[in-house]
């Protein structure tokens, strides 16, 4: 299917990112409604979680790279200073790759922190963990049931 099914509930659904998640049970039972007939909006919600997830995925990716450069430079640079000639210059590399790796790992947190505010990536990360829990917890007390049986 190309086209949405209701362009009006559509056009809400499309201005909220596909995100139902902010919005009261009750009042929410219509565009579920839609969300479950309608394999465009379906498909689009979707995408954008998709999305949001992969923008999480990737801040969190900077920031430990980011952590990781921190740590690289800061071994490095006990190293350095046991050095007796210390070339400025080199003093000077150092101070900018860290200061370089600080910013960018400001950069990075608040990009995680603005996509954690903007987007229900956490609200769906969560429930995906709820759900993965929920399969876990019910297929233990089953095999346990069966090697009980046996
Ligand atoms: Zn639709």
């Amino acid at each position: 299917m190309s086209t949405c099914t209701d362009s009006v509930v559509g056009d809400i659904l499309s201005s909220w990112r596909y995100d139902i998640s902010g919005i009261s049970p009750e009042m929410r039972t219509d565009y579920e409604e839609h969300l479950a007939t309608c394999a465009f909006c379906r498909s689009r919600q979707r995408m954008h979680r998709t999305i949001d997830v992969a923008l999480i995925g990737l801040s969190t990716l900077c920031i430990v790279a980011f952590l990781l450069a921190l740590a690289v430079i800061h071994h490095v640079e006990p190293l350095r200073s046991a050095a007796v000639v210390m070339h400025l210059e080199h003093r000077i590399v150092v101070l900018t790759l860290q200061a370089a790796a600080v910013l960018g790992l400001l950069a990075s947190l608040a990009a995680w922190i603005l996509v954690a505010i903007a987007t229900p990536a956490p609200v769906y990360l969560t429930g995906m963990a709820m759900e993965q829990a929920r399969v876990l917890q019910d297929r233990i007390p089953e095999e346990l049931r069966a090697r009980l049986r046996a």
